[in-house]
C-alpha cells in the first residue's frame, strides 16, 4: 500500500523504526520525501530523512535525533545562544568600557535582542514544521518570516542610531519610517494569506523593499558626512558593502537551493542550501553587531562635528 492516510503513517511513527537505532529514538520515524504530506514538499532535492505526522511532545524530542532538520534547528540554536552571551558580555564589559550612555544599553539592547528572537522564531519553525496538523505548522512557518523581519529590526535600529548620531533630525526620521515599514511587514506576514501562492511575488517585493531601503539612509549619510573623503565613511561604507554582500549571498542560497540541487539525496543532513542560509544568517547578524559597536566607540571617542548640531 503506497498511499498511508495520516493516521496509517502516525500509527507507524509510534513504532519502531531500525534504520538509525542510536540516534532515533522509540516514536520517531523518518519518511521519504514521497511518504511526507503535501505542505512539507519544499525541497525535492532533500530526498530522505523528514520528520512527519509528530504530536508537539515528539516534535520537541526530535531536536535530539539526526533528521534532515538537525542541522537548521541547532545551527539557530546556537545562533541564540551566540548573541545572548554577547548581550551579556556587551552589558558586562564592553558598554561600561566606552563609557555608554543609558541610550547605547538600550539600542544596543534591543539591535541583540531582535537577534535573538529571530533565531528562536526560526528554531521553532523547524522544531515543529513536521507537527502532524497542517495549521500549526503554518503558523510556525508564518512566525518564522515574521522572525526574520524582526532580525532586520535589529539591524536597522542600531545602524540608524549610530550612523545619524549627530544629527536628532534625520535619525528620528529614519527609525520611524523603519519601524513603520518593519511592523507593516510583519503584520501582513502573520496574516492567513501572506503564505498563499497569490502572494508570492508581493512576499519578493516586500523582502526586497526592506533590505533595499538600507541604502537610502546610507547614501544619505555619506552625503552629509563629507563624502569618500571621510575617514569615517571610507572606514563605515565597506561594513554596509559587507553586509550587504553577505545578505545578496545568503538569499542566493536560500532561493537557489544549491548545492543539493546539483547532488540530489546526498546532502539530506549536512550541506543543504538551507543550513548554509541559516549560518549566513547569524554571520550577518554578528559582523553587523561588530559594525555597530564600531560606530558607537568612534561616536565616544570623536565629538560630534558643531555644524551638524542646527
Ligand atoms: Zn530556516
Amino acid at each position: 500500500m503506497p498511499q498511508k492516510s495520516p493516521q496509517t503513517a502516525h500509527y507507524i511513527e509510534l513504532g519502531g523504526y531500525q534504520y538509525w537505532p542510536v540516534l532515533v529514538p522509540r516514536g520517531i520515524r523518518l519518511y521519504t520525501y514521497e511518504q511526507i504530506p503535501a505542505f512539507l514538499r519544499e525541497n525535492p532535492y532533500i530526498t530522505d530523512g523528514y520528520r512527519a505526522y509528530l504530536p508537539s511532545r515528539l516534535c520537541v524530542k526530535s531536536i535530539f535525533i539526526l533528521s534532515n532538520e538537525t542541522g537548521n534547528i541547532w545551527s539557530h540554536l546556537l545562533g541564540f545562544l551566540l548573541f545572548f552571551c554577547l548581550g551579556v558580555y556587551n552589558m558586562a564589559s564592553v558598554l561600561p568600557a566606552v563609557g555608554a550612555s543609558r541610550e547605547d544599553y538600550v539600542i544596543y539592547g534591543i539591535g541583540l535582542f531582535c537577534f535573538q528572537v529571530c533565531m528562536l522564531c526560526s528554531v521553532g519553525y523547524h522544531m515543529f514544521c513536521c507537527h502532524r496538523s497542517e495549521k500549526t505548522s503554518r503558523r510556525w512557518m508564518a512566525l518564522d518570516y515574521a522572525g526574520v523581519s524582526i532580525g532586520v529590526l535589529g539591524c536597522y535600529v542600531p545602524g540608524v542610531f549610530y550612523t545619524f548620531y549627530c544629527n536628532d533630525y534625520w535619525r528620528q526620521v529614519y527609525l520611524v519610517t523603519v519601524l513603520a515599514m518593519i511592523l507593516a511587514v510583519f503584520f501582513a506576514q502573520i496574516h492567513p494569506q501572506y503564505l498563499s501562492t497569490a502572494w508570492k511575488r508581493l512576499r519578493s517585493l516586500t523582502f526586497g523593499l526592506v533590505a533595499g531601503y538600507g541604502l537610502v539612509p546610507t547614501v544619505h549619510w555619506i552625503c552629509i558626512t563629507g563624502g569618500f573623503s571621510s575617514e569615517l565613511v571610507q572606514a563605515f561604507v565597506p561594513r554596509v558593502l559587507g553586509m550587504y554582500l553577505i545578505a545578496a549571498l545568503a538569499l542566493v542560497f536560500y532561493v537557489s537551493k544549491v548545492p543539493e540541487r546539483y547532488f540530489p539525496g546526498q546532502l539530506n543532513y549536512l550541506g543543504s542550501s538551507h543550513q548554509v542560509w541559516h549560518l549566513l544568517l547569524v554571520l550577518l547578524f554578528y559582523w553587523w553587531h561588530q559594525s555597530s559597536s564600531f560606530l558607537m566607540a568612534y561616536r565616544h571617542s570623536q565629538p560630534c562635528p558643531a555644524p551638524q548640531h542646527t
